[in-house]
């Protein structure tokens, strides 16, 4: 994520909508990645939640149908509002999501919604289980992926759960943006490999995608295969090669962001970050990771980036690299 910049000079966040220095009231502008000024550009109008106790920084052109924005518009069904903590829920999974879908601006990579295409769009249901509700049928929410639907159980919002689940998993990385990076991982397998030239590479990589249901049973019974470390970047990837590819696409992105980032406070050179050598990049990341962990170490936090990356993983890594950027040229 790069660095933001009020109209006064003065330096804001992604997330902020009101600048600190000079008390003007922003937005984020996501067709040119800019913070702008509130009602200054006739051109454009705040999204219709920024008002709404889950708050929107994002800004809509003003001759867009929607009264959302590109980010809150992907979402088809909100928690149940009538009970409190929901709201909550709701806007720390908005939060997630403008990320989300930052990257994909960024990166160049094609966002179809569910509006336009309503077979294989992109949508997300936020959902909570169901247990004491007789009239529901599905009762029990799975966070996962379905031809373009994204289904994110609610109470991953909530630290205590997500704390309590990836212990109970016995997972090193859980986020909500995590989650997100993962699922929109399946949509762009979908997307980009499942009918495409690059299809054949992908099962050299990753395998073949016969048997998910049987190969997750299996994980879910046995555990991981020993030894996953040296195929996968975590666990949960050595399940299956669909689930393999969206662990490393999320962690693709993970890396990108935080190496805009890194290049955006000149931690690391600019030269370094638009490299197209990418095992360049992958040494830059190397030393970043190490850093970020030994800071975290030094505030008593645990280490944000748990993960070490085998020869194989890296691999995987470039060829989605070669996939994206190829993908923003097309
Ligand atoms: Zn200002
Ligand atoms: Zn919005």
């Amino acid at each position: 994520m790069r660095r933001f910049h009020c109209v006064c000079g003065h330096e804001v966040f992604f997330e902020d909508s009101k600048c600190s220095s000079c008390h003007s009231l922003l937005g984020f502008n996501p067709e040119t990645l800019t913070m702008v000024v509130l009602n200054e550009d006739p051109t454009l109008r705040a999204c219709a939640l920024r008002n709404h106790p889950v708050g929107c920084n994002w800004m809509v052109a003003e001759d867009d149908d929607h009264e959302q924005c590109r980010s809150c518009r992907l979402t088809r069904t909100v928690p149940q509002q009538n009970i409190p903590i929901n709201v909550q829920r709701w806007k720390v999974l908005e939060y997630a999501k403008r990320r989300l879908v930052y990257s994909f601006i960024m990166l160049g990579l094609p966002v179809v919604s569910r509006e336009q295409d309503p077979d294989s769009g992109l949508a997300f249901d936020f959902l909570e289980d169901q247990r004491t509700n007789p009239l529901v049928k599905k009762r029990v929410v799975y966070t996962g992926h379905h031809n373009g639907l994204i289904t994110l159980h609610v109470s991953e919002a909530d630290d205590a759960y997500r704390v309590k689940t990836r212990e109970q998993m016995n997972e090193s990385y859980r986020t909500v943006l995590g989650h997100m990076r993962h699922e929109i991982g399946h949509y762009y397998w979908d997307k980009l490999i499942r009918d495409s030239v690059w299809y054949p590479r992908f099962r050299h990589m990753f395998g073949g995608e016969e048997n998910y249901r049987e190969s997750m049973d299996n994980y879910y019974a046995y555990g991981p295969v020993p030894n996953w470390e040296k195929r996968h970047i975590s666990a949960y990837a050595s399940a299956h090669p669909w689930e393999d590819w969206a662990e490393t696409w999320a962690h693709y992105l993970h890396i990108m962001d935080t190496l805009e980032t890194a290049t955006d406070f000149e931690v690391i050179h600019r030269s370094t970050s638009h490299s197209r050598d990418f095992h360049l990049l992958m040494g830059e990341w190397r030393q970043l990771t190490l850093m970020m962990n030994a800071l975290n170490r030094s505030m008593g936090q645990r280490d944000p980036y748990p993960f070490s990356l085998s020869r194989q993983v890296i691999v995987k890594l470039r060829f989605i690299h070669q996939l994206v950027a190829g993908s923003e040229s097309a």
